[in-house]
């Protein structure tokens, strides 16, 4: 027995209280969050998780019905605004949005993207069209997001923008060819905007997930299966049994952990990285090249 206080607590109590301590923190109490493709699959998720740790979220998407039925979901601390995020002054109306309704923005989560056009891995027809629309879709956005994000946290020194990168960032996918180059340049905008920001005391950081059970990847698999047959059924196997430990899908709860920690001020000092949740596919895929 110990005593806490005037109490007298046991051993078993003291445990107990901990679980139930840790089980109850609100990790981002107080934080205001824009989430971007915030309407499905990891964006929905993480805005779920983030409203559980004490955020507010707003929802940016540009699906609005289905992000408006979202919001109504999460309740009184999520709302919706419909951001094309390739369009940079819909990015800008967005920040400004979380000032206007809650006096400030701690967190911007660049997380919508596209996978691109199919085919994409014929060397002599690269498609530059489908290559500018999958870059101002998924990466540009990153920019446009550290920029505007910046203009309302500099002044307060504290925020954190997040983006949404890829497993296929790290270890290119030849049968996604250009959506492998917007995120490897989701990857190299994190690192290099990392000093700028931590000079007006704020952080980026990107995550990087691997196949996660979300609407983009199962509707990529039949896609897939016309340029890439391996990597379709690959992807078909993990979804329905999983290969192995480390060649497995994911659900998107699984990556909105890694959001919920960069976005707390346990990772003040985590500036500029790059957060691999993937169960081990790039380690496994390095190994194999
Ligand atoms: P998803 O399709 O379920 O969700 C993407 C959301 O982005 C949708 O709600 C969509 O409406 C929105 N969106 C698309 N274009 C937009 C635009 N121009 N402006 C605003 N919103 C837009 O897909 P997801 O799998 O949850 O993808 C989320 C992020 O995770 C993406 O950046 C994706 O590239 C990345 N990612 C996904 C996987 C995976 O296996 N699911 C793996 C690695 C990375």
């Amino acid at each position: 027995k110990r005593v806490i206080g005037t109490k007298t607590t046991s051993r078993a109590d003291l445990t107990l209280s901990c679980f139930s301590t840790v089980s109850n923190l609100q990790r981002l109490a107080g934080k205001v969050a824009v989430i971007t493709g915030a309407a499905s699959g990891i964006g929905k998720a993480t805005a779920a998780e983030f409203i559980k740790n004490g955020a507010k979220v707003i929802l940016a998407d540009i699906q609005d019905d289905l992000a408006r039925s979202v919001a109504s979901e999460l309740g009184p601390d999520a709302a919706y605004t419909r951001c094309d995020v390739a369009d940079e002054a819909q990015v800008a109306a967005a920040v400004d949005l979380a000032v206007r309704l809650h006096g400030r923005l701690d967190v911007f989560h660049s997380n919508a993207g596209i996978p691109g056009r199919i085919p994409q891995d014929d060397a002599l027809s690269v498609d530059l069209a489908g290559f500018d629309r999958v870059m101002a879709v998924n990466a540009r956005p990153a920019l446009a997001a550290i920029k505007h994000a910046a203009r309302v946290m500099a002044p307060r020194r504290t925020g954190c923008v997040i983006c949404t990168a890829s497993g296929a960032g790290v270890v290119p996918m030849p049968a996604l060819a250009m959506y492998s180059v917007s995120k490897a340049t989701v990857i190299a905008v994190v690192r290099a905007m990392a000093e700028p920001l931590a000079r007006h005391g704020l952080r980026v950081n990107a995550i990087s997930p691997g196949a996660t059970r979300t609407p983009m990847m199962l509707n990529e698999i039949p896609r897939l299966a016309v340029v890439s047959p391996g990597l379709s059924g690959e992807l078909r196997r993990m979804v329905e049994e999983g290969a192995s430990d480390a060649v497995k899908v994911l659900e998107p709860e699984d990556i909105t952990r890694a959001a919920v920690y960069l976005a707390s001020d346990e990772a003040r000092y985590v500036n500029g990285h790059n957060i691999v949740v993937d169960a081990g596919y790039s380690v496994h895929k390095g190994a194999e090249n």
